[in-house]
């Protein structure tokens, strides 16, 4: 590599804002972690509050801790705080379930404001378990719902007045790039359609406006960029002028108006509470907060910002030492979000190779390479690693070897 690669990092990583959040977390000797895009590092509080919450919450205080610590209010209080980094308000965002139930119910819900539509629009190329839960409801709608599944580039010529939903995700999960939130939010809004949004690979890393972008409904996960923990609850998004009249299917007790009345009927609670449904898990709830406040911290500007940088490095370097080798990062047109997508024949074994040298990265069926890019604990040396790393896999194809080639069920 051109000695000024290295030296750049360098350079990058001793005048880093954000280089003291790196502390924060506890990330494992020996390895280059980038695959914070799939699941974030543990912040170091998570341990500690975790243990708190269950050998003495659980185990002490037992069923008191619904009110002595306030188990009950979590997905509010903590929806709260994923308000202050989505641009929403207080009482829009709970936290609760998976992204894709949140989907279903945000969905259903935005349908529900839009009688007589028939047509949902979604990227045919999008995330699929989001196209599946579309699927579901579908399936279900006792209103001749229909799915209309497009092309990026064909979705703004597809809103018209029978589109009821259009469902986008933020953030292409292989490629990174970015979809226009508040054009194609406006767009639906001028023909009478609703915005559902996934934000799951951007939420965390940069400066989300919800609001600005007049967002209806929107979704996002816990456990990627804000470090929530393996299958940490998801949140959901809805702004405050659809509260009183928007229905959601999943109705149960945590989203009743008065759940220990347990009276006959069911009664929809005012606010973003009827978004709930039942019981939360409770120690990933809690385990997820120091995550959040971690993001709450950082300047969101400056997360973005290095992140935009952390992605220029590493194209610089690998344009350099790798593209001559048979990789093909994936760019062009629009804003790309935080990670870097590269195609190679051999990606399944090339990025098992990567892992035996110590960096970590995920694999994207058929030839997709990608490297998620966490600026509150990944440091631009980090890039220059990885990319050493790769050149030399590359250039003695060590990626051959019959070991690379084993097969695991999550990639
Ligand atoms: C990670 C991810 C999800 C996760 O969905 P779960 O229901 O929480 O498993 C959903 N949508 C997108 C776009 C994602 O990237």
């Amino acid at each position: 590599m051109h000695h000024d690669l290295p030296a750049k990092a360098a350079r990058l990583d001793q005048r880093d804002p954000l280089l003291s959040f790196r502390e924060r977390f506890v990330l494992p000797e020996g390895k280059t972690y980038l695959n914070g895009n799939s699941l974030g590092a543990m912040p170091r509080q998570a341990a500690r509050i975790a243990r708190k919450c269950v050998e003495h919450e659980w185990a002490q205080k037992l069923i008191d801790s619904w009110n002595t610590a306030d188990w009950l209010h979590l997905p509010q209080r903590l929806g709260n705080k994923l308000a202050q980094l989505a641009g929403a308000q207080s009482g829009e965002i709970v936290v609760t379930d998976t992204t894709g139930i949140n989907l279903h119910k945000a969905l259903a819900a935005a349908l529900s404001l839009r009688p007589g539509r028939t047509t949902i629009l979604m990227e045919r190329d999008n995330f699929p378990h989001n196209n599946y839960i579309a699927e579901g409801i579908v399936a279900q709608s006792s209103q001749q719902h229909r799915l209309l599944f497009l092309e990026r580039h064909e979705l703004e010529h597809h809103i018209n007045e029978d589109t009821a939903v259009i469902c986008l995700t933020h953030v292409h999960y292989k490629t990174g790039r970015l979809l226009d939130m508040e054009r194609l939010t406006a767009l639906a809004h001028q023909k009478g359609a609703l915005a559902v949004w996934d934000v799951c690979h951007s939420v965390g890393v940069m400066p989300l406006e919800l609001n600005r972008c007049r967002v209806d409904f929107a979704v996002g996960c816990t456990y990627k960029f804000l470090n929530g923990g393996p299958g940490s609850p998801a949140f959901v998004f809805a702004a405050h002028r659809h509260h009183a009249q928007m229905r959601q299917p999943l109705t149960g007790w945590w989203s009743h108006s008065s759940p220990f009345a347990f009276t006959a009927h069911y009664e929809a609670a005012p606010g973003i509470g009827q978004m709930l449904t039942g019981t939360q898990p409770v120690i990933s709830m809690v385990t997820l907060e120091p995550g959040l406040d971690i993001a709450l911290e950082a300047d969101k500007e400056r997360v973005w910002q290095k992140s935009q940088q952390l992605r220029t490095l590493f194209l610089e370097a690998l344009n350099e030492t790798c593209v001559p080798l048979g990789v093909t990062p994936v760019t062009g047109e629009g804003l790309f979000a935080s990670q870097l997508a590269l195609h190679h024949k051999h990606a399944w074994p090339v990025c098992n190779a990567l892992a035996g040298q110590g960096i970590i990265a995920d694999f994207r069926a058929p030839d997709i390479l990608r490297f998620g890019l966490s600026p509150l604990y990944n440091r631009y040396a980090d890039i220059i690693k990885a990319t050493t790393a790769l050149r030399a896999i590359l250039a003695t194809e060590c990626w051959q070897e019959k070991r690379y080639w084993e097969k695991r069920p999550v990639t």
